[in-house]
């Protein structure tokens, strides 16, 4: 008898047709005497749909206190249908909201992190035989709110569980059937990847293969679960994300390609040059929890810098009205935003030995009349920052131009 955590993602439930297929599956793990915690996001576009009402309703945007109390409630519908669906069935299960569990988080409204997952009311239901319905994404903080996890976070909720439970392996339904060189909805010759370690994985998440949120394979790494990527419309094929010895994307100079379009783009304009405007510009976003990613500030010219950076779209409002007002402070002349941007990447630990990377990624991106506006580099990854309705064709042609491409699909 084995300890199952199984997370089915909002694709895997857009219908109620879809939601009794689940079912379905979940009951005949449960039938052969395993024991089940199931973790779920909300029906497909539900997500969505709570955060338009939240701002439908105001010209501010609307408290991250509220908006949270909002969107979770897509979570709450979809795991009490799938209960319902499974006592149907005969297969006896019990739905779990974040504060039931408790799964108790800090207090970042929007993006919170989990600080403990209560072990023991889950342990009892299984322990009765009962399917343990578990409402992803969601948690509650010290003072009894609730609070998300940030977009895609019903995979964290389901590697916390997993790590919590001592869980043999986290599955990870999905509507692929596992990790890609690239995003195969965008380009079709992405090849599929059997084992992906999670040092890679943490690569590709962190620059936009959505497949797994990013903090999910961050977890999974700290507590070693073992992820299983999955299809939940059938198939045999999956990819596992675990420690291995040696990274099996290796051999390739470029493992992977990436694009994120989630994120836009702050320039602050003619900042007198002087020590500390660096620190003044970037020190409130970090006060307000939000993340910078790429920085780029212009050398000096007659005593005025340029520094242009980018946030997370969702963050792009209130990074503006700070900057705004900082700018203000300094005695910058304008600030300009742009949120029409896409980073597209290239990944791979095969890079570190294979010098002309960046030179052969720039050369494809400009054959392609594709203007680079930013750029930022690691050891093993090449980021650019382009207009983003150049992101899918980019893919496609550094997939290409790095021998990605599945030579069965040519
Ligand atoms: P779910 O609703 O199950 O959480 P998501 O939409 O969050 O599903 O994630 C699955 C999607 O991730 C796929 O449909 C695919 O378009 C996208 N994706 C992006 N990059 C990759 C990649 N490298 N490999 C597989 N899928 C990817
Ligand atoms: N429902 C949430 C979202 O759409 C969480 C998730 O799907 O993982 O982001
Ligand atoms: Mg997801």
């Amino acid at each position: 008898m084995a300890l199952l955590v199984k997370k089915y993602g909002g694709s895997s439930l857009a219908t109620i047709d879809h939601i009794k297929k689940v079912a379905q599956d979940i009951a005949a793990d449960h039938q052969k005497g395993n024991m089940v915690a199931v973790i779920l996001s909300a029906m497909s576009g539900e997500t969505d749909r709570l955060i338009e009402l939240s701002r439908s309703v105001s010209d501010m945007p609307p408290s991250p206190r509220e908006q949270d109390s909002i969107v979770s409630t897509g979570e709450q519908i979809s795991t009490a249908l799938m209960a319902i669906t499974l006592e149907n069935l005969g297969c006896p299960a019990q739905s779990y909201l974040g504060w039931h569990i408790p799964m108790i988080t800090d207090s970042s409204y929007q993006k919170a992190r989990i600080l403990e997952v209560g072990k023991d009311n889950l342990m009892q239901t299984l322990n009765e035989g009962k399917v343990a319905v578990i409402a992803g994404f969601q948690g509650i903080n010290d003072k009894g709110d609730i609070t998300t996890l940030g977009r895609g976070g019903s995979d964290t909720t389901a590697v916390a569980v997993a790590a919590a439970l001592n869980a043999d392996a986290c599955e990870i339904y999905t509507d692929v059937d596992g990790v890609y060189t690239a995003d195969p909805n965008i380009c079709s010759r992405a090849r599929h990847l059997n084992m992906v370690t999670y040092e890679e994985m943490l690569e590709l998440a962190g620059l936009g293969a959505k497949v797994l949120q990013i903090r999910a394979v961050e977890l999974a790494r700290k507590y070693k679960v073992p992820l299983l990527v999955k299809s939940s419309f059938g198939g045999n094929r999956y990819t596992w994300i675990r420690e291995e010895e040696s990274n099996m994307m290796e051999d390739a100079v470029i493992s992977g390609v990436t694009l994120d379009r989630n994120e836009a783009k702050i320039s602050v304009i003619n900042i007198p040059d002087e020590p500390g405007v660096a620190h003044r510009i970037i020190n409130p976003l970090a006060e307000s929890a939000i993340n910078v990613d790429m920085i780029i500030q212009n050398v000096s010219i007659d005593g005025f810098t340029d520094l242009t950076f980018t946030v997370p779209s969702t963050d792009l409002h209130q990074a503006t009205s700070l900057i705004e007002k900082v700018a203000h402070e300094i005695g910058a002349k304008e600030v300009r935003t742009n949120d029409s941007i896409a980073k597209v990447s290239v990944v791979g630990t095969g890079m570190k030995n294979h010098p002309g990377v960046a030179a052969r990624m720039f050369k494809a991106l400009a054959d392609e009349n594709i203007n680079i506006q930013m750029i930022s580099t690691s050891e093993i990854r090449i980021s650019c920052i382009i207009d983003s309705k150049y992101g899918e064709l980019s893919v496609r042609v550094l997939h290409g131009i790095f021998e990605l491409d599945n030579s069965k699909n040519k």
